[in-house]
């Protein structure tokens, strides 16, 4: 067991249920509204957690009405099958989400890492922490930007945020003023793009329309605490690290690093890596800049070598 409280309530009937290893992946937190409609928004805390947390509030996993899918990643999805198999609750995501939610196949073709050299390293991964993702998943409807979904009292507003996937999707709770921000997950090491259907420009975009709509409190899939302190200036600096990684990539070219390889294998992006399988990542982040860097004219690919064109 952990050494925090499984659940804190956020608000009237709305609770964070904390994933394990502090909602570190492959552990995210979840959100369970505990309303007409009992509702859990993402499954990916481990299945412990969400049981205990819901007989802290006298439920049984068979009640759960609807789960709310921010978006197709292992580490949200999680668990929803299980659940879903108990209870015969709805199973909702964004209308971009279903390949990724519904079929490993698709949930592939949007990682976009078949045929990698390090991809037996990541199904390794996969077979040993996460094996129930390989299994298929229901989805019995989907939700719409800005359309709020009724849970009875509460009422949940999705934000289509794109940039960490195509499909990622926060969630307003009542009002603009708290906000599920899901995987613009304010941590330390900043927005993690290393999906095929991940975009750089568009996760820029995406924290932009949360900051105009001036949230008061947000709520992470992957720290422990929702933020009140400050959460503009976080979600400014959050997204200043994209700024940063640009730099680095630059500054290792000029170092002779002049090539997505050598970019790979410092590591440039991650501060390290912990299995192969994140190579895959890193290539793809590193590559991501570089699609980006030649379309505004700031170097151009020569072959396999990366030539800067202008400071
Ligand atoms: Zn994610």
């Amino acid at each position: 067991m952990v050494d925090y409280p499984i659940r804190i309530k956020i608000q009237d009937r709305v609770h964070l249920v904390r994933g394990g290893n502090r909602a570190r992946f492959p552990e995210g937190n979840c959100l369970l509204i505990d309303d007409d409609i009992l509702t859990l928004v993402d499954a990916g805390a481990n299945t412990e957690h969400i049981i205990a947390a819901l007989k802290e509030l006298d439920h049984r996993p068979e009640a759960i009405n609807r789960i709310i899918l921010t978006h197709f990643h292992v580490d949200h999805k999680g668990h929803a099958m299980y659940f879903h198999k108990l209870s015969n609750c709805e199973m909702i995501c964004h209308p971009l989400a279903d390949r990724g939610v519904m079929t490993f196949e698709g949930f592939l073709e949007f990682y976009g890492i078949k045929g990698h050299k390090n991809y037996e390293d990541w199904m390794r991964l996969i077979h040993k922490r996460l094996p129930f993702v390989l299994s298929d998943y229901v989805v019995t409807g989907h939700y719409e930007d800005m359309k709020p979904i009724d849970c009875g009292n509460v009422s949940l507003i999705p934000i289509h945020t794109p940039g960490h996937t195509h499909d990622h999707t926060c969630f307003a709770i009542n009002d603009l003023s708290t906000v599920f921000l899901v995987d613009i997950d304010l941590t330390r090491f900043g927005p993690w793009y290393g999906n095929y259907v991940s975009d750089i420009q568009d996760f820029r975009n995406s924290i932009d329309r949360i900051i105009q709509m001036g949230p008061k409190t947000g709520i992470s899939s992957h720290l422990l605490n929702p933020i009140s302190d400050g959460l503009i200036k976080r979600l400014e600096h959050y997204k200043s690290i994209i700024n940063e990684r640009e730099q680095r990539i630059l500054d290792n070219i000029r170092k002779g690093n002049d090539t997505v390889e050598k970019l790979t294998n410092l590591p440039t992006i991650y501060p390290r890596i912990p299995f192969n399988a994140y190579l895959i990542f890193e290539e793809i982040m590193v590559n991501k800049h570089i699609d980006l860097l030649e379309k505004n004219g700031i170097l151009r690919r020569d072959g396999e070598r990366l030539v800067i064109e202008r400071r």
